[in-house]
């Protein structure tokens, strides 16, 4: 008998489970440790409650997606990527569809499916779990590992680290992994919120004359304080009571992070919105020309009403301390060219994001340069693997941080398992 446990995986998200079920496939005795009362919290509320489980196109594509160091997945994808995660649902009995720009999501619109689908593996493979039991050391010895919870000491061969990032902390991710791997003298990349809404003051916000608008696929471009463009992304933005979000501000938080961090003493970013990118400028210049001139005894009010979103004609009507019943007929030149600008480049001061409590994922987390990326086993030492949110890898919202957490967690998982085997029984 064996009393050193082969593979102990520390964290039930995602990357753990799948780890935990890679481990178990490969034959290693695993356990699964998670401090919560229940595993996959973080994954039942993911999708809005639908879980986007993956994503249908391909790896180049989810790499493109994952600006936070992309391409250290390539190993990880030729082992295990977003077809084996769709292999290993439909044929387990959990349906997925596809919906807008590749998004899978099971078909029962649940996340409960699955992470029913998990649970059911975990046992078919005889994995022990172990809830409401919280890691708060790792230690190395000559021989093995241990693995000290509140209410024990466990030994086992090789530890996979599976604890996730340090946002929405009511999850359970509370950055316990960083303590532990920096206890074994890894070093981090200190956290920071992403995919996060923006903050502004703007009086359009403070005032709350926007609020609940929401535009569809329009075009973000931020810039940095000299001027310069930091980067342009494209999807649908809503305007909250503190600023901007939606996928497209989601998309771009990451940015705003960083170039904040950079300029530390300015207090807002200034962000160009393209609410209408099908059209140039001289298209949108003839198209309200020709509003206008058709319905010349119309006031201008309503004429921009049937041709914008709701209170956003009002607002520019208001910005340019223009006369709401002017008439169709008696808009200037001037009037046309700030309307177009208004639509096409209309600026927004942003002073930042909200915080890791509210971020859907955190960006930094375990070095990645300290990582093997064939195997995700630490360079630092034996018989220690790192899956998922806890390391340095980040994605956009579309089903990407799923498929990261359950791809490098199967290699994880698969990898400390052959080490486990490998080593002289307990
Ligand atoms: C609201 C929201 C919606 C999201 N929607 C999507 C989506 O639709 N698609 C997508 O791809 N991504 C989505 N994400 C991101 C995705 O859920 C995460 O990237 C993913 O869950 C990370 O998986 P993980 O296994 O690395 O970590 P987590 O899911 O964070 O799991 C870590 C686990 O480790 C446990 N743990 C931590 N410390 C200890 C300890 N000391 N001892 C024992 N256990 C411990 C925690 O309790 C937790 O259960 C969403 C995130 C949020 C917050």
């Amino acid at each position: 008998m064996r009393d050193i446990i082969d593979v102990v995986v520390i964290g039930s998200g995602p990357s753990g489970i799948m780890a935990a079920i890679a481990a178990a496939q490969q034959g290693a005795k695993t356990l699964l440790l998670e401090k919560g009362d229940r595993p996959g919290r973080k994954l039942l509320i993911s999708g809005g409650g639908r879980c986007n489980v993956t994503n249908a196109r391909g790896t180049d594509h989810i790499i493109e997606n994952t600006p936070g160091n992309g391409r250290f997945l390539h190993s990880v994808f030729a082992q295990w990527s977003n077809e084996s995660i769709i292999d290993f649902f439909t044929s387990r009995g959990v349906a997925l569809k596809e919906e807008d720009r590749g998004r899978m999501f099971p078909v029962s619109n649940k996340a409960k499916t699955v992470l029913d689908a998990l649970r059911r593996e975990m046992v078919a493979l005889d994995i022990q779990e172990s809830y409401g039991e919280e890691v708060v050391e790792i230690e190395q010895t000559k021989t093995h590992w241990n693995v000290v919870t509140r209410n024990r000491k466990i030994q086992t061969h090789a530890l996979v680290i599976a604890t996730g990032g340090c946002s929405v902390p009511q999850t359970g991710s509370t950055g316990d992994g960083y303590r532990f791997a920096r206890g074994i003298g890894h070093t981090l990349v200190a956290p920071y919120p992403t995919s996060v809404p923006l903050t502004s003051e703007d009086s359009f916000i403070t005032q709350g004359k926007l609020q609940g608008l929401a535009f569809r696929d329009c075009v973000l471009t931020l810039f940095d304080p000299k001027g310069k463009k930091v980067t342009k992304e494209q999807g649908d933005l809503l305007v909250t009571h503190f600023g901007l979000s939606g996928p497209v501000a989601l998309r771009i938080s990451q940015y705003v992070v960083k170039t904040m961090a950079k300029f530390p003493q300015e207090r807002f970013l200034p962000i160009v919105v393209d609410t209408n990118p099908t059209l140039n400028q001289e298209e949108r210049f003839a198209f309200w020309q020709s509003a206008f001139h058709s319905s010349a005894r119309k006031a201008i009010r309503n004429i921009l009403r049937e041709h914008l979103p709701d209170r956003f004609g009002e607002l520019f009507l208001s910005e340019y301390s223009l006369d709401p019943y002017l008439e169709g007929a008696q808009v200037s030149q001037k009037m046309l060219k700030q309307l177009v600008a208004w639509e096409k480049e209309w600026p927004v001061q942003v002073t930042g994001t909200l915080g890791l409590e509210k971020a859907t994922v955190t960006g930094g987390g375990i070095h990645l340069k300290e990582i093997e990326p064939t195997t995700l086993a630490s360079k630092i030492t034996l018989g220690c693997y790192f899956c998922g949110e806890v390391l340095d890898l980040h994605a956009h919202t579309g089903g990407y941080n799923i498929t990261v957490a359950f791809s490098t967690g199967y290699v994880a998982g698969r990898h400390a398992a052959e080490y486990a085997l490998y080593q002289p029984l307990g």
